[in-house]
Order: C-alpha cells, then sequence, then structure tokens
C-alpha cells in the first residue's frame, strides 16, 4: 500500500480580533516532507507514528505538508487556499495513493469558507479518486459536519479532553483505513445531533462515565468507531453544536441508532455539564482555604481557543489581595517580554503589561517588577510527549507573585512553563494558569486542589449568550432547555 499523510490545523474562534496569516502558521510551525517527522508538535508525533506503522507493516509512506497556527480569528483565505492547494499538488505529483491520512483540528473557518475541513476533504477526494481511502483525525473541539462526514471513509475524534489520546486515536485510524483498502471493512457512518453547545472536561463527572460508555460501545462486534464532537462554541459556523458519530462494519441501520442512543444519554446529563464557575474572588477564597498547592484556571482568557492571553483580572485580583508563594502564567506580552530580556536579570523596573489585544483583555496593569530569569527560547511539555514553544519569556517578580510573561502566544499546558524558568512551584499555594482544561494533564499530579475560575476574556461559558449569527439551529441546550422534545 502507498500511504500519504498531511496536517493543517487551525481552531478558528470566530469571535477573536485578529485573523491568522501566514505568519501565524510560520509561528505555529509550518514543516513539509522528511522535516514533519522531526518536528515536536502533536501533529508531527502524529506523522511520525504514522510512518512507524507503515514501515512495520511495509507500506509505503509520505509525509507532504504539516501547518498548525495557535487558535486565533479566521484564517486569510488565500493562506489556506495555498496550504490547501499544496496538499493537492503532492498528492498529483507523488501519488497514486492508496491511503490519505488528514490530522485537521475541524473548526479551521477562513475568511472565505466556514467548513474548511470539507473543502479540504473534497478536493482531496477529487484528486485521489473513489477508490482511495481517506481518514480523518480530529480534534473533538470541532464543528463535525454531514459533508465531512460523507466524503472522507472514515472520521475519528480524540476521546479525552486534555488530548492525551491523540496517538491512540491515529493508531486506530490507521487500522481502520488500512481494513478498507484491503477490504476487510466497510466503514459506514452515522451522526447524531445534540443539540447543544458545551465545554465537556472528560476528567470529571458525568463526562469521564461518558467516555467509558463510548468505549463500551466501541467493543461490540460490529461496531469500529464512537467519537463526541464536543464542538467549539466559540466558532459560529451553521454546523456549530455536540455531535456523536458512529461507524459501524456496513450497518448503517446500527450506526444510526447506536449514534442516537448515545447522543441522548450525553443529552440527559446536560444540565450536569453545563459549567458552572465561581467568580475570581470566590476562587481566591476557597483556594486560600484550602491546604497545599492550589491551581486556578483562568479559563476565559486560553489562547488554546483563541483569546489573546493578555487578559490582567486575575493577577490585579491577587496582588490587590496581597496574596504571596503564588505564581500565575503565561501572559502574552511580547513587549513587555522584550524590555525585561533588555534589562536583565536582577534588574527592577516599571512596567505596563498585558490589557493590549482588545476588549477581552481588560485593562494594562502598571506594576513594578524585578526580572528572576530570561529564555530566549522558552518551551513547555505538552500533550502525548509533544513540546511547546513559548518564544523569549521571562520571570518577573511582582509583590511575592512570580509572573510569566512570553512572546508566542499559548495556553500554560504544564508545570514547566514555570519551573523552566527556574520558578520553584514547591511551597507556592496558589498557582494560577491561563488554560481552560489542558493544563489538567500536567497540573492534577501537583495539585491539592483546581479551581476553573469564571474570568473575563474571550472564552466565555455562557453559551446561552452567545451572539451566534451563522448558527443555523438556535434551538440548542443551554438557549433552550429541551430542545430535543
Ligand atoms: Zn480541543
Amino acid at each position: 500500500m502507498r500511504v500519504f499523510a498531511a496536517g493543517l490545523q487551525n481552531e478558528t474562534n470566530t469571535f477573536a480580533p485578529w485573523p491568522a496569516g501566514a505568519r501565524a502558521f510560520e509561528e505555529g510551525g509550518v514543516r513539509r516532507g522528511a522535516a514533519a517527522l522531526a518536528g515536536q508538535g502533536p501533529d508531527h508525533k502524529t506523522a511520525q507514528l504514522w510512518s512507524e506503522l507503515c514501515r512495520r507493516d511495509g507500506h509505503d509512506f509520505t509525509p507532504g505538508l504539516f501547518a498548525w497556527a495557535q487558535p486565533s480569528g479566521p484564517v486569510v483565505q488565500s493562506v489556506y487556499e495555498g496550504f490547501r492547494d499544496e496538499i493537492l499538488a503532492d498528492l498529483r505529483s507523488q501519488g497514486p495513493f492508496d491511503i490519505v491520512l488528514l490530522f485537521l483540528h475541524g473548526a479551521m473557518v477562513s475568511t472565505g469558507c466556514d467548513d474548511c475541513e470539507a473543502d479540504l476533504v473534497r478536493h482531496v477526494r477529487a484528486v485521489v479518486g473513489d477508490q482511495a481511502v481517506i481518514g480523518v483525525e480530529l480534534d473533538p473541539h470541532c464543528h463535525l459536519t454531514q459533508p465531512l462526514v460523507d466524503t472522507a471513509d472514515a472520521v475519528i475524534l480524540m476521546k479525552h479532553y486534555p488530548h492525551d489520546d491523540y496517538l491512540e486515536r491515529a493508531v486506530e485510524l490507521y487500522g481502520l483505513c488500512l481494513g478498507k483498502a484491503r477490504g476487510e471493512l466497510r466503514p459506514t457512518s452515522a451522526l447524531f445531533d445534540c443539540r447543544m453547545v458545551g465545554f465537556y472536561p472528560t476528567t470529571q463527572e458525568p463526562m469521564a462515565s461518558l467516555v467509558e460508555r463510548f468505549c463500551e460501545v466501541e467493543g461490540e462486534a460490529g461496531v469500529l468507531s464512537v467519537s463526541f464532537a464536543h464542538g467549539f462554541p466559540w466558532g459560529d459556523t451553521p454546523d456549530t453544536g455536540s455531535r456523536v458519530l458512529v461507524i459501524t462494519d456496513g450497518d448503517p441501520a446500527r450506526a444510526a441508532q447506536l449514534a442516537e442512543a448515545i447522543g441522548r444519554g450525553v443529552y440527559a446529563a446536560r444540565d450536569a455539564l453545563l459549567p458552572r464557575f465561581p467568580s475570581i474572588e470566590a476562587a481566591l477564597d476557597e483556594a486560600l482555604a484550602t491546604p497545599g498547592l492550589v491551581v486556578v484556571a483562568d479559563t476565559a482568557d486560553n489562547a488554546g481557543g483563541g483569546a489573546p492571553g493578555d487578559n490582567t483580572a486575575l493577577l490585579k485580583a491577587m496582588l490587590d489581595r496581597g496574596v504571596a508563594a503564588a505564581a500565575l502564567g503565561a501572559i502574552w506580552d511580547p513587549i513587555a517580554a522584550i524590555a525585561c530580556a533588555d534589562a536583565g536579570v536582577g534588574a527592577r523596573l516599571k512596567l505596563r503589561i498585558g490589557g493590549k489585544a482588545g476588549l477581552s483583555s481588560a485593562q494594562p496593569l502598571d506594576i513594578e517588577a524585578t526580572v528572576r530569569a530570561v529564555s530566549e527560547r522558552h518551551d513547555q511539555a505538552g500533550l502525548g510527549n509533544s513540546r511547546t514553544k513559548m518564544g523569549l519569556s521571562v520571570w518577573i517578580e511582582v509583590d511575592g507573585v512570580d509572573v510569566v510573561v512570553n512572546s508566542i502566544r499559548t495556553q500554560v499546558f504544564s508545570p514547566d512553563a514555570f519551573t523552566g524558568l527556574g520558578i520553584d512551584l514547591e511551597g507556592k499555594r496558589l498557582v494560577a494558569v491561563k488554560s481552560s482544561q489542558h493544563f489538567h494533564a500536567g497540573f492534577a499530579p501537583i495539585a491539592a486542589k483546581i479551581i476553573r475560575a469564571a474570568t473575563p476574556g474571550a472564552i466565555q461559558m455562557d453559551f446561552a449568550g452567545l451572539p451566534y449569527v451563522k448558527k443555523a439551529d438556535l434551538s440548542f441546550y443551554p438557549r433552550v432547555d429541551d430542545p430535543l422534545a
């Protein structure tokens, strides 16, 4: 068999102010061919895995383009089309291929297209023909559309949030596509629309048990895959929302019946699944009353959902209270990072940090800071053994709070976002992280308690109040109490 793989990813927050252009992808990572196999991002780790599986099984593997940009506003149309056409050109010039594996996000919106993944797969299908097998791996924060499911042979989503299972799902997708290419499997897909918009960490109930249920159903004979598309609430498209996808082996009626049964199971838990986070003040009260290290998540200013990452509200509240033995990261402020780096370690300077990118950033904060460390190319552990760039980063100390200021916009995934700069988290009472959920994998082992705070910012959890214009069906929970009635 000849197997081709490519990746193209952006989770688009259509409410975010700035688009993702070529620079956003260059900063995130653009690698081609063999160079993609040497990268450290989740897309590169996936390409490496597919390459190893092909080598093990005696198949020819061709890596194409792998491009990723930090979540942001819509992708510039010409940039999206340039990447798409590059993948198509590779397929034409290096093909024919029996199998095409695509590592996509599923929530990419460009300035001219609401469903880039379906557009890409449609174009790929036109090049490779009906005989080739197209498999797609998606992030669960996707807009899982019927055209995409219909055009691909198999679509598999990561089940965990944090998405630490992307390599397991890549193995499954490889196996499913190989089975179809050999004529041993007939993947048949069905979608069920749960009529919900939500946020579903799988580290807590009731979502943890629902994921177990998905896996149980996958264990039944004739069921090839069960996926739950959480949806991406901050991407306003006709298809925004939560859906269940079931793939059976050649049994469309069973796929449809199982997708509906599983979807109604998620729906039945909708009230318990709705996030209800404490205010900043209540979160700090709870944190300071708890012995040990408490992690407070700045959920709404998560760069991983397209937020700027420069909101200062939580830091201001901590400083106003005189919270000591605390750390906060990472405030995205390249200007402040440059000023601190130039001042040098040990310098004490007046700084205006954060609050720059837009209304969701709140006000900038005027502080006096001591520069404790500078790293020209800081990075942190990401999900599944990957690494995430943080760029020029500084550790500054502000009235007893150790603050990380960085220059490449990213959420905080793991403690080494702090410790990598020399910040000692042992003995800290409170560590505040700009992230909604991906921090959980890295911080749960060291946290006595984790508190997700309802902070101001671009990733608001008030789903009923999101100002959708394009979303076709506004009869969804929690905007409507019982939309499936
Ligand atoms: Zn996601």
